[in-house]
């Protein structure tokens, strides 16, 4: 089936991607899928099992062997639900090794591709679905918003220290950008949304009129 209804959502940590997507998603009646939760999820059965995230044969044949379900419901691995684990600090610090995993992109790649087909429209959010995952996306967005603001917005959700959670944000950025496969790059045909100082609203509605014109 043709995946050219799908609306790509990329950009780095912090810039507004699941709340802009799930929004949208809500606002055109569409299915919406983070994939970030899905590479989060390899991670978290990684760490519990006590398989190193660096082994990367043994990382990538946990993910092929592993059932990853995401939706509204929340995040299930094998059936244990792990929707507030895939959020912990130690997730954050682990998970750009294992989305630098080949195998595991393989796998998790063939399976947001199997999630758009079956449905032939969407909204996915991610780092390379407008690049790579879906590049006949029939809208690719680029969200981005300056280091500060992306951290502040992660304070507020979450707590924490400002300057602490930008450095990791920086870190986990030039990790998710440098990774030789699938790294984080503004899809070519994409559209960018700086968000700093804008509100849901309004970025919403600079979304709904790229849309308009395709
Ligand atoms: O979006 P989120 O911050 O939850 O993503 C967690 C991590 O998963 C990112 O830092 C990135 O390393 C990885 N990721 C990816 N490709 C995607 C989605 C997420 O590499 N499509």
């Amino acid at each position: 089936m043709s995946t050219s209804r799908i609306i790509a959502i990329d950009g780095p940590a912090g810039a507004g991607k699941t709340t802009i997507a799930r929004a949208l998603a809500q606002r055109l009646g569409l299915q919406y899928l983070d994939t970030g939760a899905m590479y989060r999820a390899v991670t978290v059965a990684a760490l519990r099992r006590g398989v190193a995230t660096t082994d990367v044969d043994a990382v990538g044949l946990l993910a092929q062997n592993l059932s990853i379900d995401v939706s509204d419901a929340g995040v299930y691995t094998d059936g244990d639900d792990v929707t507030v684990a895939i959020r912990s600090a130690e997730v954050n610090a682990a998970v750009s090794a294992v989305a630098a995993n080949s195998a595991v992109r393989q796998v998790l790649r063939s399976r947001q591709r199997a999630w758009g087909d079956e449905r032939g429209c969407g909204v996915i959010e991610g780092r390379d679905i407008g690049s790579v995952v879906f590049p006949d996306a029939i809208l690719k967005v680029y969200l981005t918003a300056s280091p500060r603001v992306r951290a502040e917005r992660r304070v507020a959700q979450a707590g924490g220290d400002v300057d602490e959670i930008e450095a990791a944000i920086a870190l986990r950025d030039g990790s998710d950008s440098s990774r030789v496969d699938s790294p984080l790059v503004q899809a070519d045909g994409s559209v960018m949304v700086d968000t700093t100082g804008l509100g849901i609203d309004e970025v919403l509605k600079r979304i709904e009129g790229f849309l308009e014109q395709r």
